[in-house]
């Protein structure tokens, strides 16, 4: 046993849970392709400052999430706990809004929050995210909400549910926030704990508070308190939806935890999920590339938790193809045997046949033993017999079938053959 171990929290990902992470990251960047998002890649690593100033300073991911560290110089650094604050920054620090508006971009990567690891949450996890700058437009809000939905179909997921909101814009929101303070006065001395900080720091997130539902329930709501634009823009983003044939729910109580937020709010909730059920979320931020240093540029996106997706597709019992399964496995014995099944494996890989040749000393028996174990669909036996006749065996390793193959007719009887496993 190792004296190593995986930082609580993370996880290593191999074998037949790959074949979910394939599945997830290939349609994802299929679904998004299919929008004209592009994909950015920005570093893990940024300085503290652009996520307590970007996410803000009063969330929880600010507060009490971030793994910040010193390097060498003394700079405070930071893992990246979210993705939209990078892709801003980088937006900005590029001048990609030179390239035309408005601009969509995807990103793929881990993010790292300090969280008490549980299921669905941990201190390592992947994030899909996708951002639409510089339209106000919300129709941009229906097509990313839209793209969600036909993600989520694609992937043949049916029990999650959409869940739309307008927290209207910052302005229009300190009216509200009055009205709320004023409605959480008497409960406060039996708030939870982290309610009774939010109730100065950020009262929004009472709302949303799990602990605290029944009194959340009652709470005023934010749609009685929209001012005429975000109303506007509400009305709009229902009918794009109800044209595009989304199902969703409007609930008043999606305030999502980050501060940029302003008009839409969204969320998708699969329903086998309990505790950790939000798999998407998002929200329109019209504020956060000039609270950055850019120009003025409004901005919508949404990030989805692969784990959490991946364990949606578990509970529905959804099953994946096996993105890795080898087409032959080339067993060898002698030494001609050997240059001969090196030289075929080259021929074979040329053919894009995946290939698997043996690189062990051991018998033809283990070699065949170590095949069924790969779950090679194939295998080539290659020993004295067959190069002094010019020949190999072909195994079908399903059946246990095998036939003699002439030398130069091997790759033409391998493509037919693994015909028959798709
Ligand atoms: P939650 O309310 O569950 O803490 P959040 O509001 O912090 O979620 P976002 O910052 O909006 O989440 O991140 C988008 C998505 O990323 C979430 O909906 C979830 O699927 C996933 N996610 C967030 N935090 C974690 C985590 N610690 N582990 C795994 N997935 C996570
Ligand atoms: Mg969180």
């Amino acid at each position: 046993m190792s004296n190593y171990k995986r930082i609580k929290g993370t996880k290593d990902i191999f074998g037949d849970e790959i074949n979910y992470w394939y599945y997830v990251e290939n349609s994802a960047k299929n679904t998004l392709e299919k929008y004209g998002f592009k994909e950015i890649r920005t570093p893990i690593i940024e300085s503290e400052e652009l996520f307590s100033r970007g996410v803000g300073q009063e969330t929880d991911i600010v507060q009490k999430e971030m793994y910040t560290f010193e390097d060498k110089k003394g700079r405070l650094l930071t893992l990246r706990p979210e993705g939209t604050a990078s892709v801003v920054r980088a937006y900005i620090e590029n001048s990609l809004i030179n390239l035309g508006s408005p601009q969509k971009f995807f990103y793929i990567g881990p993010m790292f929050r300090y969280e008490k690891p549980q299921s669905g949450r941990y201190r390592e996890f992947y994030q899909i995210g996708a951002e639409i700058f510089g339209t106000d437009y919300p129709l941009a809000d229906a097509e990313l909400i839209h793209l969600l939905h036909e993600f989520f179909r694609s992937l043949k997921l049916t029990n999650f549910k959409i869940k739309i909101n307008s927290i209207g814009t910052q302005k229009s929101r300190e009216k509200y926030k009055k009205v709320l303070k004023e409605y959480y006065t008497p409960f406060l001395p039996n708030l939870c704990e982290d309610c009774q900080r939010r109730y100065n720091t950020n009262i929004m997130r009472l709302i949303d508070c799990k602990i605290d539902k029944e009194i959340a329930s009652n709470a005023p709501s934010i749609l009685d308190y929209l001012d005429n634009e975000s109303k506007e823009h509400f009305e709009k983003l229902k009918k794009y939806l109800d044209i595009l044939e989304v199902p969703y729910e409007i609930d008043p109580k999606i305030v999502r935890g980050l501060d940029y937020y302003s008009k839409t709010a969204f969320e998708v909730e699969h329903l086998d999920l309990g505790e950790q059920a939000v798999i998407a979320g998002g929200g329109r931020y019209d504020d956060l590339v000039e609270q950055l240093g850019g120009p003025k540029t409004p901005a919508v996106g949404f990030a989805m938790g692969i784990e959490r997706i991946i364990e949606a597709l578990k509970k529905e019992h959804i099953e994946v193809k096996k993105v890795s399964q080898i087409d032959v496995y080339i067993a060898y014995q002698g030494e001609q045997a050997e240059l001969e099944s090196i030289k075929l494996s080259k021929e074979l890989r040329k053919n894009d046949i995946k290939t698997y040749l043996n690189l062990s000393k051991r018998n033809l028996g283990g070699q065949l033993k170590h095949a069924d174990r790969l779950n090679a669909k194939l295998s080539i036996i290659m020993g004295d017999e067959e190069v002094v006749n010019d020949v190999v065996t072909v195994r079908n390793m399903e059946t246990g079938e095998q036939t003699k193959v002439q030398r130069s007719w091997v790759i033409e009887v391998i493509l037919e053959k693994l015909q028959e496993f798709y």
